[in-house]
């Protein structure tokens, strides 16, 4: 045979054979190298520090969740801004310390909510050709103009309070109306089953509509706030658990997050998805939740109401199976996303945060932030380094090496008088550009948030942890 009749052959099988692999992919157009990623933001609710197993839990399982993290970057200093579910959100997705809009106390029915003039996430994205979609949780305001899809995000199903029930509930949370009912974009909607697997259902969904082009997506369950709700079948499988619902409930998310996560894999997306996994705050004192070695929990500024779980997985572009070390905040994750996403002059949005990406890829020994702030109302903290200094109204000023104490019970204000005054100038600048709450909480959550800060300053056993538990404190006395 000729060389050149050769030659056409192989071309021609080739040419077969390229038509026959792209035939079975499920993806029509291959991207090219430089494809912007998918990208994902897991944002699960009042989980304990503990409670996964790549977190080190001996007795909660959450195989797809440990799984994930052996193809991602686990963070062991990662923060979130807030303590409390709603302004920890309004600062994740506007990158900006929430207290420059007055939005550090947590949120409910007749609060303003969220400032409509802030930019969120979402909406840089979808300018920049993303599909974007918010499931689960909002707990950033109520008002027409507030809602996801008028904030950047095109697609929509979840609620828009704080909490609901894991189950439909025509006559309770699902009753006409109601702000903890179900919606699909601004529909009110009924579903069957456990919520947290809807979610997944519906995410999955949306993964499948949405593979041809690059998508963001915000997955906010409302596992495991409280109610403490879970399946049949999720209890029957911890009958015997000391911490049943948590353990069924927690399992269930993993659940959730595995189809998600297997969905982008069988589509071939999960390589070129940029994942964070989080959660809002730390785990909460009533939902059975460990936050062990940490002390506190949700709604204050020892280190368990902040410091969290937290993974970035982008396998195309970043290592799997790592650990990084530095001071990082969850307003990190909006530089990040939009570096990923090729989105240059970020410096014109004013951002806190900064993108992780070349700490991830180069400089993996450097810490990302040298101080961070929290402050609700008169609970404040200021970490610089590896001192953190925590100063409440009325119960006083605490400092502490996190180096040698993780624990937070050795206070140093004054044994080392040059740092305590080095962290409270630090956080009077931090204050300057800041501006007062818009709305607070009430004095009943003032008293308790008092007595729980002072409690644990003097490293004592939490008398009061609830309005319920105030009401007999106060009935004993
Ligand atoms: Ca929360």
């Amino acid at each position: 045979m000729p060389m050149y009749q050769k030659l056409r052959i192989y071309i021609i099988g080739a040419v077969l054979l390229t038509l026959f692999f792209s035939g079975t992919t499920t993806r029509n157009a291959v991207p090219p190298e430089d494809a912007p990623p998918n990208i994902i933001i897991i944002l699960v609710d009042d989980a304990g520090y503990a409670d996964f197993g790549f977190m080190g839990s001996q007795d909660l399982q959450t195989p797809n969740l440990d799984k994930l993290a052996s193809q991602a970057i686990k963070f062991t200093d990662a923060h979130v801004t807030a303590s409390v579910c709603s302004p920890s959100r309004a600062g994740l997705l506007t990158g900006k310390y929430q207290q420059r809009f007055g939005y550090e106390c947590n949120e409910g029915d007749g609060y303003p909510g969220m400032d409509t003039n802030q930019l969120l996430l979402p909406k840089i994205l979808q300018d920049n050709g993303y599909a974007t979609a918010a499931f689960g949780k909002w707990h950033l305001g109520y008002e027409p103009s507030q809602h996801p899809l008028k904030r950047g995000f095109q697609y929509y199903y979840g609620f828009l309070s704080g909490g609901r029930s894991y189950f439909y509930q025509p006559e309770k949370d699902d009753r006409k109306g109601s702000k903890n009912a179900l919606l699909e974009n601004y529909q009110q909607v009924s579903f069957d089953g456990y919520l947290t697997d809807v979610l997944a259902e519906k995410a999955v969904d949306y993964i499948r509509k949405n593979k041809k082009h690059p998508f963001f997506m915000y997955w906010a369950p409302n596992a495991v706030h409280t109610p403490m709700e879970a399946s049949k079948d999720d209890l029957e499988k911890f009958a015997d658990h000391p911490r049943k619902k948590l353990a069924a409930m927690t399992y269930s998310l993993d659940r959730a997050v595995g189809n998600i996560v297997d969905e982008l894999k069988q589509q071939g997306l999960f390589d070129n998805t940029l994942i964070f996994f989080l959660s809002d705050n730390g785990g909460a004192h009533n939902n059975q939740s460990s936050n062990l070695p940490l002390k506190g929990f949700k709604g204050n500024k020892y280190e368990a109401g902040h410091r969290v779980p937290f993974l970035v997985s982008w396998p195309k572009s970043l290592k799997s199976n790592a650990v990084f070390n530095g001071l990082t905040s969850s307003l990190d994750i909006f530089a990040t996303s939009l570096e990923a996403a090729g989105v240059t002059n970020r410096s014109a949005i004013g951002l806190d945060g900064i993108s992780l990406i070349s700490y991830l890829k180069n400089k993996t020994n450097q810490h990302p932030h040298q101080q961070l702030v929290w402050r609700k109302d008169k609970a404040a903290a200021i970490r610089s380094g590896k001192y953190k200094l925590i100063k409440v109204q009325g119960a006083g000023d605490r400092l502490y090496d996190l180096s040698k104490d993780p624990g937070e019970t050795n206070d140093l204000v004054a044994k080392k008088p040059a740092v305590y005054s080095r962290l409270k100038r630090q956080f009077d600048l931090w204050e300057k550009d800041k501006i007062s709450p818009l709305w607070t909480e009430g004095a009943t959550w003032d008293t308790i948030t008092l007595m729980i800060h002072d409690d644990l300053m003097h490293n004592r056993k939490v008398r009061v942890r609830n309005p319920e538990e105030l009401k007999e404190f106060q009935l004993k006395k």
